[in-house]
């Protein structure tokens, strides 16, 4: 029966729209079931900005107060404050409510360890059984847990954010940023934490709003024309945007040109890799050979996971690497936390402009320029499985070089191509990069007509 049972954690923990598949019953269930995981410890509690997260919030502390934990409530702030404040205080786990950068009708939950990190997939797959089999160990009366508050986690993150950076090279700079949360609960801590280092700070969309009204919540180039356009008429030194819960950042440079997260987390991964040489970088499959080409060039070594901030943040801790990244913003700076963190990834970028004495321009121009190309192929559910076995097979033949982490991962003299099984939707995902346009394009045809004629052949 297992094998039949509906998964509830996706790549980031539960996601689904309130009232419809998330609702407050739903959530005091699961709660209980998480709180039976974690038999009865002392849990931290936090939520985004998003118009049903207090009353979500409200059921989940419910639940987990049922099977006798102890409940401090953290109220709203960005996920990593929250993950950051579980590792501080020595909490044996945490509970967030947040659906990070999806619309806004959407909510969702994600657990934590007492580091802070998400829990692996087989903890989610505990509570999973815990949920379905109604295994929830609800306590006695007397023993039902206390939800009490617990103020200042945000001071504390802004703190140690901090302790990672020269401040006082930064300061000497008085840096002009533009900061946009995109009504997200970013505001509450970047625009502090870039005053703090003597920034002049000028916001925008910085109202906190579970509608969304000003963009949406994913922090893409189309959603930063703004963004863009106050960089260049305030002449700030760059502008940076975060999604809904602020662990991801995205950076515009002085003339107002939009870099996706590759090009910013490549100049972060040069800028560490000088000072720490021989240091191992971990990036999902999906990224950028960037990020290979700079480990390349400054002695260090890159550990490819499968997509998902999840497998990145577990891969660093299992082999203790310090830094990694992914191609939509997410920068894991491990001496501070190895989960996404949007103020840290500023406050690093602020470190590198302070101590390059550079234009942020400048710094990503220097960085080797790949063209990107994606694409999509339809392919039932059930025969995904089955065309990635025939594509390996015919890779094989070909004698070419490719990875299989992630779905196939296929490695030329100057270009790469990744075909990867979408987990959420009906098809196969293209993303091919080379040097030059010709060769993307070229790539996205030849591997397209490959897996629509294998996906054929299985029809
Ligand atoms: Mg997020």
């Amino acid at each position: 029966m297992k094998a039949l049972r509906r998964r509830l954690f996706g790549t980031n923990g539960i996601r689904g729209v309130v009232n419809e598949t998330l609702t407050p019953k739903f959530a005091l269930r699961i709660a209980e079931a998480i709180g039976t995981f974690f038999n009865g410890g002392e849990i931290l509690l936090g939520y985004d900005g998003r118009t049903s997260s207090p009353a979500l919030a409200s059921a989940v502390a419910s639940g987990l107060a049922a099977t006798s934990c102890k409940v401090y409530v953290a109220g709203m702030a960005p996920t990593p404050a929250i993950q950051y404040a579980v590792k501080k205080h020595g909490f044996d786990g945490g509970v967030i409510i947040t659906a990070s950068h999806n619309p806004p009708e959407y909510n969702g939950i994600k657990v934590l360890g007492n580091d802070g990190v998400e829990i692996s997939r087989k903890q989610e797959i505990e509570i999973e059984e815990i949920y379905f089999e109604e295994r929830q160990k609800r306590a006695e009366w007397s023993r039902v847990g206390e939800i009490k508050e617990l103020p200042g986690i945000i001071d504390d993150y802004i703190e140690a954010i901090k302790t990672h950076v020269n401040i006082e090279r930064i300061k000497k700079k008085n840096f002009q940023v533009v900061v946009d949360p995109g009504n997200g609960v970013g505001a509450l801590a970047a625009p502090r934490l870039l005053r703090e280092l003597g920034c002049k700070v000028f916001t925008i969309n910085a109202n906190i709003d579970g509608t969304f009204p000003s963009r949406p919540s994913e922090p893409k180039p189309e959603n930063l024309t703004d963004l863009a356009a106050v960089v260049k008429a305030v002449k700030a030194d760059f502008g940076v945007a975060y999604d809904g819960d602020a662990d991801r950042a995205i950076f515009v440079d002085e003339n107002g040109t939009i870099h996706w997260g590759d090009r910013s987390f490549a100049l972060i991964e040069k800028e560490f890799l000088k000072e720490n040489p021989g240091e191992t970088i971990v990036t999902p499959v999906s990224s950028s050979s960037l990020v290979k080409d700079i480990a390349e060039a400054y002695n260090g070594k890159v550990v490819w996971t499968r997509v998902g901030s999840v497998d990145v943040s577990h891969k660093m801790k299992e082999i203790n690497a310090k830094l990694g990244g992914e191609e939509n913003g997410g920068v894991f700076y491990g001496p501070h936390q190895p989960v996404r963190d949007g103020a840290m990834t500023t406050a690093l970028i602020l470190d590198i402009l302070a101590k390059t004495g550079k234009k942020l321009s400048e710094l990503l121009n220097e960085l080797p320029k790949y063209f990107i190309e994606k694409d999509k192929v339809e392919c039932p559910d059930e025969l995904k499985e089955k065309a990635l076995e025939m594509l390996y097979e015919e890779l094989r033949k070909e004698n070419l070089k490719f990875d299989t982490i992630d779905g196939a991962k296929i490695w030329f003299e100057d270009s790469s191509i990744l075909v990867r099984p979408s987990g959420t939707e009906p098809i196969f995902r293209l993303y091919a990069e080379a040097k030059n346009r010709e060769r993307t394009s070229e790539l996205i045809r030849e591997y397209r007509e490959k897996l629509t004629e294998i996906i054929k052949k299985l029809a």
